[in-house]
C-alpha cells in the first residue's frame, strides 16, 4: 500500500502553495528570453534512443548510466529526454528551420529525466529552462546567450553566483590535448574508477567531469585545454571575454570545466553557487558547433544553456528571495439562507466576469462556518447577504484587514465594488507617500466618464 501514497523516488509534487510562485518564475524566464528575441519551442517528452546516444554522446554519464530507456509496444527503443538540446536540434532539422532567418533563437521549459542518485538539488524528474541559438559562430552570440542567464539572475535578485567560463576548443586542438591527458591519466590507471578507465582510450576529457572523489582529486593536476587551443579557438575565446567585459558581466576562467555532455565545442560556461550544497551548478551551457551536422543537418554553428529551475528555487530560498505568490480571494460573499444564495451566485458570476477573484459557499455551510472559511482563505473583503439586504438593495462590505465597513449598492455590484477597492488602494497609497492631498479615484473616474 505504501507504493500508492508515495511518489516515485527522485520525483516531487508541486503543491498549490508553490504553483503560483512557480508560474511567476516560469513567465519571468520566458519574458526575459523573449526580450532577446527567443521564441518558445515544445518538443516531445520522449525521442528515439539513438538521438540521445548520438547527440549527448556515448561516453557521457547521462547515456551510460542515467537514461530512462524502454521498448514501446511496437518494439521501438525510446528514451525520456535527459536534456533539451538534442530534441531541439532534431526539431530544427525535421522542420527545416535552418532555411529560415538565422540566427534561429529558441527557448523552452521542460521536464527532464535522469536515473541519478537523488539528493539535494538532484532529482530523477527535474525541470530545465533552456535556450538554443542556431546559426552564429561569432563570439558576440556566446556573450549574448550567457547574458540571458545573467539577466535572469539579476532580475530575480540572486547574488553570489560565479560565472565560470572555459574554452574546450575544436577537434583539431583536442587531438594534442587528448594525447597529453592520456599520458597524464595513465600514471593513475589503477586508481581511476572503471568508467574512467574505459574513457581513458575513448574520451579522456570525460574523466575531468567524473563525480568520483578519487578521479576528481587526480584530475586536479591534469593538463588544461586552454594551453592547447589552436589560434582560431584562442581568438574566439578572447572575443567572448571581450564582449562579456563590454556588457559588464564578471566571470572567472575555470580551465578544468568541460561540462557533462559530449557535444560541446569552444565556449562552455556554468553559473555556480556555494549556497545550495554540492549541486551548485544552477545553469550550464556552451557552444556545440558540430552537433547539427552530426545529427545529419547542414553545418550550423550553435549554442545554448540549460538552467535547473529546482536548483534556482533552492538558491532563491537560500537567499531569502520570495517570489510573488497566490492571488488571494478579493471578496467572499456569504448568503444567510438558500433564497439569497441565488442572487449571491449571480453576483459572484458578474464579479468573476470582471476579473475579480470572488468566492461564495458551495457546501451549504452555516453563516458562522462560512466566515471561518473566508478567514482561512484570507479573503480581503467579506459581505453577508440575506433578505434584509436584498430588500434594501444595499450590502455592507467589510475590509478584513482594516475592519472598515462600506455600504454599496447591490445593483451593478461588480462596478461598485471595483470603484470602492480602487479608491481604498489609492488612499492607502496617498497615506504611504505622506501627502495630504485628498485623492479620490472615484471622483476622477466620474469626471472623465
Ligand atoms: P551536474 O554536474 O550538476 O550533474 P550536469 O552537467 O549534468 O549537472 P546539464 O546536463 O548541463 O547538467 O544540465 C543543465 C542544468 O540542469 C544543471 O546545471 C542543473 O541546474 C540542472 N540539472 C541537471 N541534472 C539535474 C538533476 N538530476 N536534478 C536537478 N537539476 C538538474
Ligand atoms: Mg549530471
Amino acid at each position: 500500500m505504501a507504493l500508492l501514497t508515495k511518489a516515485v523516488k527522485g520525483t516531487q509534487d508541486l503543491l498549490p502553495a508553490e504553483t503560483a510562485k512557480q508560474r511567476y518564475l516560469e513567465s519571468t524566464l520566458f519574458e526575459i528570453a523573449e526580450s532577446f528575441g527567443f521564441k518558445e519551442i515544445r518538443t516531445p517528452v520522449f525521442e528515439h534512443t539513438e538521438l540521445f546516444q548520438r547527440g549527448v554522446g556515448e561516453t557521457t554519464d547521462v547515456v551510460q548510466k542515467e537514461m530512462y530507456t524502454f521498448d514501446d509496444k511496437g518494439g521501438r527503443s525510446v528514451t525520456l529526454r535527459p536534456e533539451g538540446t538534442a530534441g531541439a536540434v532534431r526539431a530544427f532539422l525535421e522542420h527545416g528551420l535552418f532555411n529560415e532567418s538565422l540566427p534561429q533563437k529558441l527557448c523552452y521549459l521542460l521536464n527532464c529525466y535522469r536515473y541519478e542518485k537523488p539528493q539535494a538539488g538532484r532529482w530523477r524528474e527535474f525541470q530545465q529552462f533552456g535556450v538554443e541559438m542556431f546559426g552564429s559562430a561569432d563570439p558576440s552570440s556566446d556573450a549574448e546567450v550567457i547574458s540571458i542567464a545573467y539577466q535572469i539572475f539579476s532580475f530575480l535578485g540572486v547574488e553570489d553566483l560565479e560565472l565560470q567560463i572555459n574554452s574546450i576548443g575544436c577537434p583539431e586542438c583536442r587531438k594534442k590535448y587528448h594525447e597529453a591527458l592520456k599520458n597524464y591519466f595513465k600514471q593513475y590507471k589503477t586508481e581511476l574508477c572503471d568508467t574512467c578507465n574505459d574513457r581513458l582510450e575513448k574520451n579522456p576529457m570525460r574523466i575531468l567531469d567524473c563525480k568520483s572523489p578519487v578521479c576528481k582529486k587526480i584530475s586536479e593536476n591534469s593538463p588544461v585545454i586552454i594551453d592547447y587551443l589552436c589560434d582560431d579557438c584562442r581568438e574566439h575565446f578572447e572575443g567572448v571575454k571581450k564582449y562579456l567585459d563590454s556588457m559588464g558581466i564578471n566571470y572567472t576562467v575555470n580551465p578544468r570545466s568541460v561540462r557533462g555532455l559530449d557535444y560541446y565545442t569552444r565556449t562552455v560556461f556554468e553559473f555556480v553557487s556555494n549556497a545550495i550544497g554540492a549541486q551548485g551548478t544552477v545553469c550550464g551551457g556552451g557552444r556545440y558547433d558540430l552537433l547539427v551536422e552530426e545529427l545529419g543537418g547542414p553545418k550550423t554553428p550553435a549554442l545554448g544553456f540549460g538552467m535547473g529551475t529546482g536548483r534556482l528555487k533552492m538558491l532563491l530560498s537560500a537567499q531569502g528571495i520570495e517570489l510573488p505568490g497566490d492571488n488571494v480571494c478579493e471578496i467572499y460573499i456569504a448568503p444567510t439562507d438558500k433564497e439569497s444564495s441565488y442572487k449571491v451566485m449571480s453576483m459572484v458570476t458578474d464579479l468573476r466576469a470582471s476579473g475579480i477573484h470572488a468566492e461564495t459557499d458551495v457546501v451549504g455551510r452555516s453563516l458562522k462556518a462560512q466566515m471561518k472559511y473566508a478567514d482561512k482563505i484570507g479573503a480581503r473583503y467579506t459581505t453577508v447577504i440575506g433578505s434584509d439586504e436584498l430588500a434594501a438593495g444595499k450590502v455592507k462590505v467589510k475590509n478584513m484587514s482594516s475592519g472598515s465597513v462600506a455600504e454599496l449598492d447591490i445593483d451593478n455590484f461588480e462596478d461598485n465594488f471595483l470603484r470602492y477597492t480602487i479608491n481604498e488602494t489609492a488612499s492607502d497609497l496617498a497615506d504611504d507617500v505622506n501627502t495630504d492631498t485628498a485623492f479620490s479615484l472615484t471622483d476622477y473616474l466620474d469626471n472623465i466618464n
